[in-house]
């Protein structure tokens, strides 16, 4: 089994952490009911995107 040469320091470590963040995918407020939705997709609560176009069941 392949095993570390060397331990990894803690600055090593720690630098390779920055990059673990908590993010939210592209969240925006709707333009029609001021939900927040995924950017680029159609409105879930009121189902329309670009303030227009209605999906309606
Ligand atoms: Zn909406």
């Amino acid at each position: 089994m392949a095993v570390p040469q060397r331990r990894t320091s803690k600055t090593r470590r720690d630098k390779r952490r920055t990059h673990f963040k908590l993010e939210v995918p592209g969240m925006v407020k709707c333009g029609h009911c001021g939900e927040l939705k995924l950017a680029h997709r159609v409105c879930k609560s009121c189902g329309t995107y670009k303030s227009r176009e209605i999906i309606n069941q």
